[in-house]
């Protein structure tokens, strides 16, 4: 009977979380899919106290799953209430490392203390703790390098050890060895091994990829971090865990999937951890000309005078918080009957549609906001675009410049509007490190400072 509620509870649970995940694919609906994703969690967690804990001590579970439950949501609403927009993709990056040492923590759990396993299944549940150690371990590190690298608290230019893919090749092999010798011996000295090659793994993997790369990167790390749970769930035998996981994992490898097409990059190159530059000449130190600066008075007037404006953000818009004054300028420009719309690059800003939201929080409307395949051929036609804090996404050596890291990578063809002004503070490289010819060309001029306050300038000259 409990067993059967169980199971009804954990179906209609992975129902709701497979909602979700379809409410969160557009705005319109993304409000819903969080809805349904808080109810789904909380019919999960209900189900697991009251059905999941009905022998031994279950009343001293009971206790300290509330206090760990306490513990844990003040600390997630203290995070959720002070983390700045900025700061989201590192913190993402940091959660997605706790499910990666959760899977290590039940791995070892697991084989220090086995539940009961039926002897022709016995294999198996080596196999499973093995590989969650290993994927849990894999998504630790890396995802600890990732917080790191996005925090600014470690370069995001890539680590470049010789014979990299070696490395990896050669981790990958010992690593195979030792799940042979763990699941023959049923010895601890293998897997202690193996976790400890699997976090050296983790960690090279990440460092080695470039500033320009790590969108994919994170959402593979992601995705690894749902396969790590649903490997929990094999070891501790727990459906819904399985369930979720594996929808965290197969979401997250779409969306790597996509993101590998909308950058060129080889989507199995990713999964084999041998991406990215290798070693190739980066731009920067290339002398590119001399730049023309502007002020926000001249910007205001070329605007005024302008049929057609695109505006293309960055990362910079978002540090800046300037959303609110762009959308000003918008329906400022708009009523004075000029077509203004929004150029978002599949990449710009630090997470997967990270503009899209700023835009949408500042009452953007959605119909203006292209994305890049739907923009690119309009440039051309353009008289005026602004890029306010963004670099790396329209950088015209992703084209020129084969031996760029960013090389292949698609970028806005802003060049091609009649007039850009770009938005930074100083002359200095974008994520991936590389300078950017843009601001060199005779039809860009930069308009220095900090984005919010120089639009602000525009919008009082205009
Ligand atoms: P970049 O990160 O390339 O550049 C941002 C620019 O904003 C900088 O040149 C900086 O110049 C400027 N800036 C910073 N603060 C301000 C401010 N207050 N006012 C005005 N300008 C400011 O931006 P993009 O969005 O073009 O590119 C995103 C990069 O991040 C890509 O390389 C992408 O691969 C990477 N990335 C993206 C992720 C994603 O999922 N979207 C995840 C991880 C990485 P200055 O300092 O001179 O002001």
């Amino acid at each position: 009977m409990i067993t059967g509620l169980l199971t009804a509870a954990y179906l209609l649970s992975a129902l709701l979380f497979v909602l979700a995940l379809r409410g969160l694919s557009k705005h319109e609906t993304a409000r819903n899919g969080n809805f349904y994703g808080i109810i789904g969690m909380a019919i999960a967690l209900v189900a697991t106290i009251a059905f999941g804990m009905s022998e031994g001590n279950w009343w001293l579970l009971l206790l300290l799953t509330f206090a760990a439950m306490l513990i844990g949501a003040a600390i997630g609403v203290w995070r959720a209430v002070t983390v700045e927009m900025t700061e989201m993709p590192q913190l993402i990056a940091l959660l997605h490392s706790f499910v990666g040492l959760a899977a290590v923590l039940v791995g070892f759990n697991s084989f220090l203390a086995p539940q009961d396993v039926a002897a022709d299944m016995h294999l198996v549940h080596l196999i499973e703790v093995f590989v969650g150690i290993f994927i849990g371990a894999v998504t630790l590190t890396g995802s600890i390098v990732a917080f790191l690298k996005l925090s600014a608290k470690m370069s995001s230019k890539p680590l470049r050890l010789p014979g990299k893919n070696w490395l990896n090749l050669g981790a990958l092999v010992v690593i195979t060895v030792l799940g042979v010798w763990f699941c023959t011996s049923e010895s601890w000295l293998p897997l202690v091994l193996m976790t400890a090659i699997s976090l050296a793994f983790g960690y090279h993997l990440v460092a080695s990829i470039g500033g320009g790369d790590m969108p994919v990167v994170i959402s593979m790390l992601n995705s690894y971090s749902g396969w790590a749970a649903a490997a929990a769930g094999f070891m501790l035998n727990n459906d819904l865990l399985i369930v979720t996981g594996a929808l965290v994992g197969a979401s997250g490898a779409f969306l790597s999937w996509i993101m590998c097409k909308g950058m060129n990059r080889s989507f199995v190159s990713v999964i084999l951890g041998g991406f990215g530059s290798d070693g190739q000449l980066t731009t920067g130190e290339q002398d590119y000309g001399t730049y023309r600066e502007t002020s926000a008075i001249e910007v205001a007037e070329l605007l005024k005078s302008a049929k057609s404006v695109v505006i293309t953000p960055g990362y910079g818009m978002a540090v800046a918080q300037a959303q609110y004054p762009v959308a000003e300028i918008t329906r400022r420009l708009r009523d004075l009957g000029v077509n203004v719309r929004f150029g978002i690059h599949p990449v710009a800003g630090r997470l997967p549609g990270h503009m899209n939201v700023l835009l949408a929080e500042a009452k953007v409307p959605y119909d203006i906001v292209l994305e890049l395949d739907e923009i690119n051929d309009d440039f051309p036609d353009t008289d005026v675009v602004l890029v306010i804090g963004a670099n790396d996404t329209v950088n015209p050596a992703a084209i020129d410049e084969p031996g760029s890291p960013i090389a292949g990578m698609p970028v806005l063809h802003v060049w091609e509007a009649g007039q850009v002004v770009v938005f930074k503070r100083s002359m200095n490289a974008g994520y991936a490190g590389v300078q950017n010819p843009l601001f060199f060309k005779e039809n860009s001029a930069m308009l220095f400072g900090d984005a919010k306050e120089r639009v602000e300038d525009i919008l009082k000259a205009l």
